[in-house]
């Protein structure tokens, strides 16, 4: 088990390992005292692995109540987080008691936001259970439910006081949604880690879990304890996503946030390497990378399509979108690009 402390304004453990699912309930216990522990799981997560947190967390004298929604992204919304909250309401869960997010992205931001929000705060977990939830949605407190007018519109910076990750419980992703979460590993190599994007570059997808999301978890660690509320360095972790976002919201998020981010984060390169801001060589290491992973690195969408989603992204701030764009493998900057700017850069990275 690899052990990452987090320091943001609360300080909590990422537990990263083979087996840990079983220690969920002792190792809950030695950080809180709640009496009931309520599991929070989605109809794909919970038929796999919630009887076995449910042992776990009764072995160590937890009362236990479980609430499991429909998986996807869909169920990301108020109708299922209003329900979430009568559930705990109805079953008159306190402040002393316990949520635990026992799935990807979705039911942890989903937890995530019920905990901060029900009687105004109630302690959580997370237990991540695809990779992009153990490599950086469970980590830093951002939860979020989204709105019909857009994703992750409603939501609170709420930490929670453990993360779990249990890496056997990736055996049973499937390989397109692991593909998806390496999207985001490769994205922390080239932001900050030449060793871990070497390694990648020659495991591929078959790299070792522990030290690859450890690796991860740590840079995601460092840049919350810089900037936990996100107004600086945490739009970073932006590389390949204001452009992906224009291909995902172009395909109707028929394409994956993943492949759209790997796509994004092609462009920005390729974009990058015309303008001289990094070498042919970074280019082609960061291509043939995405590649590997069986990533794609290419769109039909045009310039000017994918010029106006990005620029309807929320993370505009007046006339400037923040793009981020490799230097080297471990060197980006953050370049603010303005509305008239933004295309032609596109233009020559598609
Ligand atoms: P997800 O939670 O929808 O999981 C993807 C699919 O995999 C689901 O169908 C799920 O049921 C299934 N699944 C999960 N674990 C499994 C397992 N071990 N075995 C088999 N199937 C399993 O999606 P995700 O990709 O984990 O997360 C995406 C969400 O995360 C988005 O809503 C996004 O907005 C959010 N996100 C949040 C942050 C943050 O900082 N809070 C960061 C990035 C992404
Ligand atoms: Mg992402």
């Amino acid at each position: 088990m690899i052990t990452i402390p987090i320091t943001a304004s609360r300080t909590y453990e990422v537990r990263i390992g083979s087996g840990l699912l079983e220690e969920l309930g002792s190792q809950s216990r030695e950080i809180v005292k709640a009496e009931t522990a309520v599991v929070v799981s989605d109809s794909t997560v919970f038929p796999l692995y919630g009887e076995y947190a449910l042992s776990s967390l009764k072995k160590a004298g937890f009362r236990c109540l479980s609430f499991v929604f429909p998986a996807g992204e869909e169920s990301k919304n108020a109708a299922t987080y209003l329900s979430l909250l009568g559930f705990l309401a109805e079953k008159r869960i306190t402040r002393s008691d316990l949520l635990v997010a026992l799935g990807g992205g979705v039911v942890g931001d989903l937890t995530g936001f019920a905990a901060a929000t029900y009687l105004r705060g109630i302690p959580y977990i997370q237990v991540p259970t695809t990779l992009l939830s153990a490599v950086d949605s469970s980590v830093g407190g951002k939860t979020a439910i989204d709105l019909p007018e857009g994703k992750n519109l409603v939501g609170a910076f709420y930490q929670p006081s453990l993360v779990i990750c249990d890496t056997d419980t990736l055996n049973t992703l499937p390989e397109d949604i692991f593909l998806d979460g390496c999207a985001e590993v490769i994205k922390y190599g080239i932001l900050f880690d030449p060793t871990l994007f070497s390694a990648l570059e020659e495991s591929g997808p078959a790299f070792s879990r522990e030290q690859v999301i450890a690796a991860c978890v740590k840079w995601k660690r460092d840049v919350v304890a810089q900037d936990e509320f996100d107004t600086g360095l945490r739009k970073m972790l932006n590389l390949g996503h204001t452009v992906g976002h224009g291909v995902e919201a172009g395909s109707q998020f028929a394409l994956s946030h993943g492949k759209s981010v790997a796509i994004g984060t092609a462009i920005v390169t390729r974009a990058a390497a015309s303008k001289g801001i990094c070498s042919k060589e970074t280019e082609t290491r960061i291509l043939r990378c995405l590649e590997k992973f069986s990533l794609p690195v290419r769109t039909d969408f045009s310039p000017e399509q994918l010029a106006a989603y990005a620029l309807s992204d929320k993370k505009r701030r007046g006339g400037t979108v923040d793009l981020i764009l490799p230097r080297q493998i471990g060197d980006c900057i953050i370049v603010p690009t303005s509305v008239e700017d933004i295309q032609s850069l596109i233009e020559a990275g598609v």
